[in-house]
Protein backbone atom coordinates (compact mmCIF):
# COMPACT_ATOMS: atom_id res chain seq x y z
CA UNK A 1 0.00 0.00 0.00
CA UNK A 2 3.08 2.58 1.08
CA UNK A 3 3.97 2.60 -2.45
CA UNK A 4 0.73 3.62 -4.07
CA UNK A 5 0.68 6.05 -1.26
CA UNK A 6 3.76 7.58 -2.34
CA UNK A 7 2.91 7.76 -6.09
CA UNK A 8 -0.34 9.66 -5.29
CA UNK A 9 0.95 12.28 -3.17
CA UNK A 10 4.11 12.59 -5.56
CA UNK A 11 1.56 13.13 -8.74
CA UNK A 12 -0.54 15.48 -5.94
CA UNK A 13 2.81 17.15 -4.50
CA UNK A 14 2.03 15.89 -0.99
CA UNK A 15 4.53 15.30 1.16
CA UNK A 16 4.02 11.67 2.20
CA UNK A 17 6.04 9.31 4.97
CA UNK A 18 4.70 6.37 6.47
CA UNK A 19 0.90 5.71 5.45
CA UNK A 20 0.00 8.97 5.39
CA UNK A 21 0.30 11.94 2.63
CA UNK A 22 -0.52 15.93 3.60
CA UNK A 23 -0.19 18.86 1.68
CA UNK A 24 -2.69 21.26 -0.42
CA UNK A 25 -5.25 20.41 -3.19
CA UNK A 26 -7.29 23.40 -4.45
CA UNK A 27 -5.90 25.48 -2.14
CA UNK A 28 -7.17 24.31 0.99
CA UNK A 29 -4.71 21.55 3.87
CA UNK A 30 -5.76 18.16 3.52
CA UNK A 31 -4.50 14.91 4.50
CA UNK A 32 -5.01 11.37 3.37
CA UNK A 33 -4.02 8.61 6.29
CA UNK A 34 -4.45 4.92 6.77
CA UNK A 35 -4.87 3.33 9.43
CA UNK A 36 -5.04 -0.71 9.43
CA UNK A 37 -8.47 -1.06 7.65
CA UNK A 38 -10.00 2.77 7.61
CA UNK A 39 -9.21 5.64 5.91
CA UNK A 40 -9.12 9.45 6.63
CA UNK A 41 -9.24 12.15 4.54
CA UNK A 42 -8.66 15.36 6.50
CA UNK A 43 -9.61 19.04 5.87
CA UNK A 44 -7.88 21.12 7.96
CA UNK A 45 -9.54 24.87 7.90
CA UNK A 46 -11.58 26.80 9.97
CA UNK A 47 -15.28 26.63 8.48
CA UNK A 48 -16.42 29.31 10.89
CA UNK A 49 -19.87 30.61 9.69
CA UNK A 50 -20.21 28.21 7.07
CA UNK A 51 -19.68 25.12 9.12
CA UNK A 52 -23.22 23.93 10.24
CA UNK A 53 -23.85 24.44 5.68
CA UNK A 54 -20.81 22.38 5.07
CA UNK A 55 -21.09 19.53 7.72
CA UNK A 56 -25.14 19.42 6.49
CA UNK A 57 -24.06 19.10 2.88
CA UNK A 58 -21.68 16.64 3.77
CA UNK A 59 -23.69 14.35 6.08
CA UNK A 60 -27.16 15.04 4.62
CA UNK A 61 -27.19 15.51 1.39
CA UNK A 62 -23.40 13.95 -0.17
CA UNK A 63 -23.11 10.86 2.63
CA UNK A 64 -24.54 8.28 0.26
CA UNK A 65 -22.81 9.61 -2.82
CA UNK A 66 -19.63 9.51 -1.31
CA UNK A 67 -20.07 6.19 0.39
CA UNK A 68 -18.26 7.46 3.72
CA UNK A 69 -19.09 5.36 7.06
CA UNK A 70 -18.49 8.99 9.08
CA UNK A 71 -17.47 12.18 9.56
CA UNK A 72 -16.05 13.31 12.56
CA UNK A 73 -15.17 17.13 13.49
CA UNK A 74 -12.05 18.01 15.58
CA UNK A 75 -10.66 21.83 16.47
CA UNK A 76 -8.73 21.85 13.48
CA UNK A 77 -10.62 20.67 10.66
CA UNK A 78 -13.29 17.75 9.90
CA UNK A 79 -11.98 13.85 8.45
CA UNK A 80 -14.57 11.66 5.92
CA UNK A 81 -13.84 8.19 7.34
CA UNK A 82 -14.30 5.27 5.48
CA UNK A 83 -13.14 1.43 5.09
CA UNK A 84 -9.77 1.10 3.39
CA UNK A 85 -10.26 -2.42 1.69
CA UNK A 86 -7.78 -2.04 -1.13
CA UNK A 87 -5.13 0.98 -1.18
CA UNK A 88 -5.93 1.71 -5.23
CA UNK A 89 -9.41 2.01 -4.78
CA UNK A 90 -9.31 4.19 -1.02
CA UNK A 91 -6.93 6.53 -3.01
CA UNK A 92 -9.64 6.90 -5.79
CA UNK A 93 -12.62 7.46 -3.27
CA UNK A 94 -10.08 9.89 -1.40
CA UNK A 95 -8.99 12.18 -4.56
CA UNK A 96 -12.85 12.32 -5.59
CA UNK A 97 -13.28 13.66 -1.51
CA UNK A 98 -10.62 16.15 -2.09
CA UNK A 99 -11.49 17.67 -5.38
CA UNK A 100 -15.62 17.60 -4.54
CA UNK A 101 -15.13 19.23 -1.21
CA UNK A 102 -13.02 21.49 -1.97
CA UNK A 103 -14.32 22.60 -4.85
CA UNK A 104 -17.88 22.96 -2.90
CA UNK A 105 -16.11 25.16 0.13
CA UNK A 106 -14.67 27.05 -2.84
CA UNK A 107 -18.22 28.04 -3.67
CA UNK A 108 -19.54 28.13 -0.38
CA UNK A 109 -17.04 31.34 0.10
CA UNK A 110 -15.08 28.95 3.25
CA UNK A 111 -11.15 30.67 3.06
CA UNK A 112 -8.61 28.14 2.51
CA UNK A 113 -5.61 30.41 4.14
CA UNK A 114 -5.47 30.93 8.18
CA UNK A 115 -5.17 28.69 11.03
CA UNK A 116 -7.38 25.50 10.96
CA UNK A 117 -7.70 25.93 14.69
CA UNK A 118 -8.55 29.49 14.82
CA UNK A 119 -9.48 30.84 11.45
CA UNK A 120 -7.44 33.92 11.77
CA UNK A 121 -4.41 34.87 9.34
CA UNK A 122 -0.90 32.76 9.68
CA UNK A 123 2.03 35.23 9.78
CA UNK A 124 4.35 32.28 11.11
CA UNK A 125 2.56 29.40 10.41
CA UNK A 126 4.13 26.44 12.34
CA UNK A 127 4.08 22.39 11.56
CA UNK A 128 2.21 20.75 13.63
CA UNK A 129 0.61 17.04 14.19
CA UNK A 130 -2.92 16.53 15.19
CA UNK A 131 -4.77 13.29 14.82
CA UNK A 132 -1.37 12.12 13.19
CA UNK A 133 -1.66 13.96 10.74
CA UNK A 134 0.54 17.08 9.40
CA UNK A 135 -0.77 20.67 8.32
CA UNK A 136 0.28 24.69 9.26
CA UNK A 137 -1.23 26.74 11.94
CA UNK A 138 -0.72 29.12 15.33
CA UNK A 139 2.06 27.61 16.99
CA UNK A 140 -0.04 28.91 20.23
CA UNK A 141 -3.21 27.54 18.69
CA UNK A 142 -1.85 24.13 18.68
CA UNK A 143 -0.10 24.87 22.25
CA UNK A 144 -3.46 25.71 23.68
CA UNK A 145 -4.60 22.54 22.37
CA UNK A 146 -2.02 20.34 23.31
CA UNK A 147 -2.72 21.91 26.93
CA UNK A 148 -5.99 21.33 27.08
CA UNK A 149 -5.97 17.61 25.70
CA UNK A 150 -3.03 16.68 28.31
CA UNK A 151 -5.02 18.40 31.33
CA UNK A 152 -8.08 16.47 30.56
CA UNK A 153 -5.23 13.52 30.36
CA UNK A 154 -3.99 13.86 33.61
CA UNK A 155 -7.49 14.39 35.35
CA UNK A 156 -8.62 10.97 33.92
CA UNK A 157 -5.47 9.09 34.96
CA UNK A 158 -6.24 10.78 38.47
CA UNK A 159 -9.50 10.09 38.27
CA UNK A 160 -10.52 6.94 41.08
CA UNK A 161 -10.59 3.20 39.81
CA UNK A 162 -13.23 1.43 40.85
CA UNK A 163 -11.10 -2.39 40.19
CA UNK A 164 -14.12 -4.17 42.44
CA UNK A 165 -16.93 -2.24 40.11
CA UNK A 166 -14.75 -3.34 36.52
CA UNK A 167 -14.41 -6.92 37.75
CA UNK A 168 -18.47 -7.23 38.79
CA UNK A 169 -18.93 -5.66 35.21
CA UNK A 170 -16.44 -7.71 33.65
CA UNK A 171 -18.03 -10.87 35.27
CA UNK A 172 -21.65 -10.15 33.91
CA UNK A 173 -20.18 -9.71 30.43
CA UNK A 174 -18.46 -12.72 30.57
CA UNK A 175 -21.27 -14.59 32.17
CA UNK A 176 -23.35 -13.43 28.66
CA UNK A 177 -20.60 -15.14 26.79
CA UNK A 178 -20.86 -18.57 28.97
CA UNK A 179 -24.95 -18.18 28.39
CA UNK A 180 -24.65 -18.09 24.56
CA UNK A 181 -21.83 -20.94 25.05
CA UNK A 182 -24.34 -22.88 26.93
CA UNK A 183 -27.48 -22.73 24.65
CA UNK A 184 -25.48 -23.63 21.56
CA UNK A 185 -24.42 -26.46 23.44
CA UNK A 186 -27.81 -27.35 24.32
CA UNK A 187 -28.65 -27.85 20.96
CA UNK A 188 -25.41 -29.10 19.35
CA UNK A 189 -22.95 -26.77 18.32
CA UNK A 190 -19.50 -25.70 19.69
CA UNK A 191 -19.75 -22.12 20.24
CA UNK A 192 -17.11 -20.39 19.03
CA UNK A 193 -18.35 -16.64 18.68
CA UNK A 194 -19.64 -17.09 22.11
CA UNK A 195 -15.69 -16.27 23.78
CA UNK A 196 -15.93 -13.33 21.52
CA UNK A 197 -19.14 -11.79 22.79
CA UNK A 198 -18.00 -12.92 26.43
CA UNK A 199 -14.93 -10.95 26.26
CA UNK A 200 -16.13 -8.06 24.27
CA UNK A 201 -19.11 -7.35 26.64
CA UNK A 202 -17.05 -8.07 29.60
CA UNK A 203 -14.84 -5.63 28.57
CA UNK A 204 -17.73 -2.85 28.00
CA UNK A 205 -18.99 -3.77 31.35
CA UNK A 206 -15.62 -3.14 33.14
CA UNK A 207 -15.61 0.20 31.70
CA UNK A 208 -19.39 0.80 32.28
CA UNK A 209 -19.42 -0.21 35.85
CA UNK A 210 -16.37 2.46 37.03
CA UNK A 211 -13.65 0.32 35.85
CA UNK A 212 -10.52 2.22 33.69
CA UNK A 213 -8.98 1.36 30.77
CA UNK A 214 -5.26 0.22 31.65
CA UNK A 215 -3.15 -2.93 31.51
CA UNK A 216 -5.47 -4.11 34.97
CA UNK A 217 -8.29 -4.02 32.85
CA UNK A 218 -6.49 -6.03 30.22
CA UNK A 219 -5.75 -8.67 33.12
CA UNK A 220 -8.86 -8.82 34.90
CA UNK A 221 -11.17 -9.02 31.79
CA UNK A 222 -8.85 -11.54 29.62
CA UNK A 223 -8.76 -13.66 33.18
CA UNK A 224 -12.41 -13.63 33.78
CA UNK A 225 -13.57 -14.28 30.17
CA UNK A 226 -10.91 -17.31 29.96
CA UNK A 227 -11.84 -19.27 33.28
CA UNK A 228 -15.85 -18.74 32.93
CA UNK A 229 -15.77 -19.98 29.31
CA UNK A 230 -13.36 -23.11 30.73
CA UNK A 231 -16.02 -23.69 33.93
CA UNK A 232 -18.40 -23.63 31.44
CA UNK A 233 -17.71 -25.76 29.03
CA UNK A 234 -16.78 -28.51 31.96
CA UNK A 235 -20.28 -27.38 33.15
CA UNK A 236 -21.92 -27.67 30.00
CA UNK A 237 -20.32 -31.46 29.48
CA UNK A 238 -21.36 -32.92 33.04
CA UNK A 239 -25.08 -31.50 32.44
CA UNK A 240 -24.83 -33.35 29.14
CA UNK A 241 -23.65 -36.71 30.87
CA UNK A 242 -26.19 -36.19 33.86
CA UNK A 243 -28.67 -36.17 30.75
CA UNK A 244 -27.45 -39.38 29.88
CA UNK A 245 -27.15 -40.65 32.89
CA UNK A 246 -30.64 -39.71 33.87
CA UNK A 247 -31.94 -41.29 30.33
CA UNK A 248 -30.41 -45.00 31.21
CA UNK A 249 -31.35 -45.26 34.77
CA UNK A 250 -27.99 -44.81 35.70
CA UNK A 251 -27.53 -43.01 39.03
CA UNK A 252 -24.26 -41.55 41.26
CA UNK A 253 -22.60 -38.16 40.17
CA UNK A 254 -22.21 -36.57 37.08
CA UNK A 255 -18.70 -35.21 37.11
CA UNK A 256 -17.14 -38.42 38.43
CA UNK A 257 -19.19 -40.26 35.39
CA UNK A 258 -17.41 -37.59 33.13
CA UNK A 259 -14.16 -37.88 34.16
CA UNK A 260 -14.10 -41.48 34.60
CA UNK A 261 -15.36 -41.87 30.99
CA UNK A 262 -12.57 -39.66 29.77
CA UNK A 263 -10.48 -42.18 31.52
CA UNK A 264 -11.67 -45.46 30.59
CA UNK A 265 -12.83 -44.78 26.73
CA UNK A 266 -10.33 -43.09 24.53
CA UNK A 267 -12.85 -41.63 22.01
CA UNK A 268 -14.71 -40.11 24.82
CA UNK A 269 -11.56 -38.79 25.89
CA UNK A 270 -10.34 -37.95 22.30
CA UNK A 271 -14.00 -35.93 21.27
CA UNK A 272 -13.75 -34.08 24.58
CA UNK A 273 -9.97 -32.64 24.18
CA UNK A 274 -10.87 -31.80 21.08
CA UNK A 275 -13.59 -29.83 21.93
CA UNK A 276 -11.83 -28.61 24.84
CA UNK A 277 -8.90 -27.19 22.77
CA UNK A 278 -11.02 -25.48 20.36
CA UNK A 279 -13.18 -23.81 22.85
CA UNK A 280 -9.28 -22.78 23.89
CA UNK A 281 -8.89 -21.65 20.22
CA UNK A 282 -11.26 -19.63 19.63
CA UNK A 283 -11.76 -17.61 23.64
CA UNK A 284 -7.89 -16.69 22.97
CA UNK A 285 -9.14 -15.09 19.68
CA UNK A 286 -11.74 -13.73 21.17
CA UNK A 287 -9.38 -12.43 24.12
CA UNK A 288 -6.82 -11.07 21.27
CA UNK A 289 -9.23 -8.97 19.31
CA UNK A 290 -10.83 -7.45 22.28
CA UNK A 291 -6.88 -6.60 23.72
CA UNK A 292 -6.08 -5.39 20.33
CA UNK A 293 -9.07 -3.29 20.74
CA UNK A 294 -8.58 -2.27 24.45
CA UNK A 295 -5.05 -1.39 24.02
CA UNK A 296 -6.38 0.71 20.70
CA UNK A 297 -8.75 3.01 22.98
CA UNK A 298 -5.74 3.38 25.40
CA UNK A 299 -3.91 5.58 22.92
CA UNK A 300 -3.75 8.90 24.53
CA UNK A 301 -4.62 11.74 21.93
CA UNK A 302 -1.90 13.96 22.79
CA UNK A 303 0.47 11.28 21.16
CA UNK A 304 -1.16 11.95 17.77
CA UNK A 305 -0.22 15.69 18.41
CA UNK A 306 3.95 17.13 18.07
CA UNK A 307 5.28 20.10 17.20
CA UNK A 308 8.34 20.65 14.38
ZN1 LIG B 1 -4.79 29.97 15.22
Amino acid sequence: MNKKIADFAAAHGFYCDKKRACGLYNGYQVSIRFDSTTAFVGFHVNLGEKTNAVLSWLTITKKKDFRIANVITDSSGFYCIFLAWTAGGSLKKAENLLREITDYMKATGVPCEGCPYCGRPMEKPALVEDQSVLFYAHDECFNNKYMQVAAAESAESAAPNHYLNGFAGALIGALAGCAVFAILFAIGYLASLSSLVGALLASALYSKFGGKNNKVKIVIVTAVTFVLIIITFFVCNIVYVDHLMAENHLYGSATQMFFRLIRMDAEVKRAVIGDLLMTILFTVIGIVVNVVAMVRQQKKTSSTMKKY
